[in-house]
């Protein structure tokens, strides 16, 4: 596995290496749902590149940014052992020359829902970010988590906006034991507060069993009584369509339902979801 840190190295290497490429663009402390996406891209294209850096247009909270975990060898090590050929530690002046600043995208309601609403700017600068690593990799496919399911809308939109040929995967979330999605945050976790989160899943099991039976509204309003009762902080649950992401009012307006919810455990922000089908 090669590691490289400037565009210059990048693309030299691209121009030597011929076939398809796959590409997991990815912020570093990486688990196994990371693995898993690099072994999705290793088992469809000839060359695996796997990007680490840490966004800083995507942090709408600086204390956030300042915190969240990094790990250069740790990271290096796990993605020799699952295929991939080359890891690019991007430097932020190749990435932001002009200055650390998003571009502006057309992401219309998908910055108005759920992690949109939440985050402001948080999608302008993964659009940003996402744009700017396709035109330096070129790939031809690149894999996504289902875990980030808004995220995906996004950078399918910029990509559409931004005329890139790149196949979009999307790759199951991977879960603990306990059903807590995998997540780089797990890692800032106390004990406590890891046992304590898998209300999320739990809570999202329930209401793919039975939630039927009563309406969109009494199903929201108890998965935030369930997360608040473990002792987290729900931000937002929303049922919404899988597709168009807009927010459900009765089961009958989607054939495709999803749930989505971000929680705070202490300071630690959690975001995960599920289909309802
Ligand atoms: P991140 O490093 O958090 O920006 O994530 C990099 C990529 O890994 C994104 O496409 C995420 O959706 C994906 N990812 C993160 N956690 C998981 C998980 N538990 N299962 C599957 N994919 C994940």
């Amino acid at each position: 596995m090669q590691i490289i840190r400037s565009v210059a190295e990048l693309s030299s290497y691209l121009d030597q290496h011929k076939g398809t490429v796959g590409f997991v663009p990815t912020m570093g402390a990486l688990h196994d749902g990371h693995l898993q996406l690099v072994k999705q891209a290793k088992s469809l294209t000839d060359t695996v590149i796997v990007s680490v850096f840490v966004n800083p247009t995507q942090f709408n909270n600086p204390a956030d940014l300042e915190k969240y975990p990094r790990d250069e060898d740790g990271d290096s090590r796990k993605l020799e052992g699952a295929g991939c050929d080359v890891v690019w530690f991007p430097e932020v002046i190749d990435l932001y020359p002009g200055g650390v600043s998003s571009d502006v995208y057309d992401l219309a309601h998908l910055e108005r829902v759920m992690e949109g609403e939440f985050r402001p700017g948080h999608f302008q600068g993964v659009a940003t970010i996402v744009d700017r690593l396709f035109k330096f990799v070129r790939p031809d496919v690149a894999v996504f988590g289902e875990k980030d399911y808004q995220q995906v809308a996004v950078i399918r939109r910029m990509s559409h906006l931004s005329k890139h040929t790149v196949d979009i995967v999307v790759s199951p979330t991977r879960r603990e034991e306990s059903g807590l999605a995998m997540s780089s945050r797990n890692l800032l976790l106390s004990d406590s507060f890891k046992k304590a989160s898998s209300i999320i899943h739990i809570a999202m099991l329930e209401i793919r069993a039975s939630g039927r039976e009563r309406l969109v509204d009494e199903c929201v309003s108890e998965v935030k009584s369930r997360i608040a009762q473990a002792g987290l902080v729900p931000e937002y649950v929303v049922i919404a369509d899988e597709d168009s992401l807009e927010p459900l009012e009765n089961w009958g307006d989607s054939k495709a339902p999803r749930i989505f919810i971000a929680a705070y455990a202490g300071d630690v922000r959690l975001i995960d979801n599920l289909s309802l089908n």
